[in-house]
């Protein structure tokens, strides 16, 4: 075989037309059949590009300059967005981010499941793709002695200084991140600072619940001590009253991990409540929730739909967080069986059947790979299985338990779909068809993608 990168060198400028565009938002140019991967680059674009790193099969480029526009570049409307990492393509019209996510799940059906035939619906989009999180974590650092927030720059741990919104993020949100920062500057509450291991204040947390409009904000410190601790509350409390709960995490460790072990209670409950659908939930600080609550409705909405529950059916719902699926599946089923491994959301899971008058379902903390295959062992059988893991997907000793229980049918619901293709594989060896998929835009305006997939057993 050619050796192609020995025509193309590091450092080359070269015109070139992108043709393609990866699931990761590059675009994709070819130089005498050498493909070079250009971040910001678009289908149908000419462009001026700079080689910036040379491999034996493929390379990759930096954008210069756009000689021919794409019709579906946009003009990203966040300030920080070349700079920032959060979002990936705020540079493609909505439309084209959704065709791409579309390309990828399908790409993955093929290329990973082995699946050609299975019919992966078009992604259900946004109406308005912006303002959609509900949660944000954001570090805290120092610029001339004063107290900043900002995401990291793109691939490093230095602060964005001059961010004072994040146009993905509901706004009270935005409100609340600069309320603590400049309350806690006036107190003079120093930020952690990374290098040298040292200071205080490393991030805040806020969370605010869609329907309710109740706010949490977690203070998250490396010291066991948060100075001037009461007036800080005293000033966020009385001044923002939609503020339900502030917690405080102690997090001592060097490390990316955001929380530490220990949380204590500053002001008002240990959780907030937010509704979806007819369900009202009770979130804490460590549980996961879904960050787009109204795209969270049309995900649970397909998922419900695609497990076709009826009145005698046992369920079990892996990965079940604070028990958001387990709760619209108890509505139709005759018993849920949940798990899960943060001992927080299993609490919190229970508390939500109690106060929503639910009262066939059973929480389980643990690691859903172990637990299931003992449930099998005890003898469940049951009717339908939903699982929603982490990006990872699901542990092979999981998978097998499943197949080894014989559900009529299993609802996977995934954050990843390279794990998911990886996983349908292994169920559709164990004897399992998949039906569909429906793919859901719970984060645009970034590259990731969300898939709720159909298997039942012939
Ligand atoms: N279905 C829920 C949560 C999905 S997120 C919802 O939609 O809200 C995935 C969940 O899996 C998280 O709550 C995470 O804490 C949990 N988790 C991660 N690894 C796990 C494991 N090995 N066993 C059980 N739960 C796990």
């Amino acid at each position: 075989m050619a050796k192609f990168s020995a025509l193309v060198k590091k450092n080359d400028i070269i015109t070139m037309k992108f043709e393609d565009l990866t699931h990761d938002g590059n675009g994709v140019a070819k130089q005498d059949g050498y493909p070079i991967f250009v971040p910001y680059g678009l289908p149908g674009e000419l462009a001026r590009v700079k080689v910036v790193k040379v491999n034996k099969n493929y390379g990759f480029g930096k954008l210069l300059e756009v000689l021919e526009k794409s019709p579906e570049r946009v003009t990203p409307p966040c300030d920080v967005f070349y700079r920032c990492g959060g979002c990936q393509i705020q540079h493609m019209s909505y439309d084209l981010q959704l065709k791409m996510k579309h390309e990828q799940v399908k790409n993955v059906m093929r290329k990973i499941a082995k699946l050609d035939e299975v019919p992966v619906h078009p992604v259900r989009g946004m109406e308005d793709p912006w303002r959609y999180r509900n949660k944000v974590a954001i570090p805290v650092g120092e610029k001339d002695g004063e107290l900043i927030t900002g995401f990291y720059r793109m691939r490093s741990h230095d602060i964005i200084p001059d961010m004072d919104a994040c146009i993905v993020q509901d706004e009270v949100n935005d409100r609340m991140i600069e309320a603590v920062r400049s309350i806690a500057n006036r107190l003079g509450i120093r930020a952690y600072d990374e290098k040298k291991d040292r200071g205080v204040l490393r991030h805040v947390m806020v969370r605010t619940g869609h329907t309710t409009g109740e706010t949490m904000i977690v203070i998250i410190t490396r010291t066991e001590k948060l100075p001037h601790q009461a007036e800080l509350v005293r000033q966020l409390t009385e001044t923002y009253p939609q503020i339900k709960s502030i917690m405080h995490n102690i997090n001592p460790k060097r490390t990316n991990v955001i929380m530490g072990r220990k949380t204590k209670l500053l002001y008002g409950a240990a959780y907030i409540y937010d509704s979806i659908g007819d369900i009202l939930f009770a979130i804490s600080a460590k549980s996961f929730y879904q960050v787009n609550p109204i795209q969270t409705e049309v995900l649970y909405s397909q998922a419900l739909e695609y497990a076709q529950i009826d009145k005698n059916d046992i369920v079990i719902d892996a990965y079940c967080g604070i028990g958001t699926i387990s709760l619209f599946l108890a509505q139709r089923a005759k018993k849920v069986y949940g798990v899960e491994i943060v001992p927080d959301a299993v609490e919190d899971a229970k508390q939500n059947a109690k106060l929503n008058g639910i009262t066939n379902t059973e929480f389980v903390v643990g690691e859903a790979e172990k637990v299931m295959p003992w449930w099998k062992a005890q003898g469940l059988n049951p009717d339908v299985i939903v699982v929603d893991p982490p990006r990872k997907g699901c542990d092979e000793a999981l998978l097998n338990a499943m197949i080894g229980m014989q559900p009529k049918r299993i609802v996977y619901v995934s954050c990843n779909p390279s794990t998911l293709a990886r996983d349908l594989r292994i169920l559709e060896d164990g004897g399992y068809t998949t039906k569909e998929v429906q793919p859901v835009d719970m984060f645009p305006q970034s590259v990731h993608v969300e898939c709720v997939a159909l298997m039942s057993r012939e």
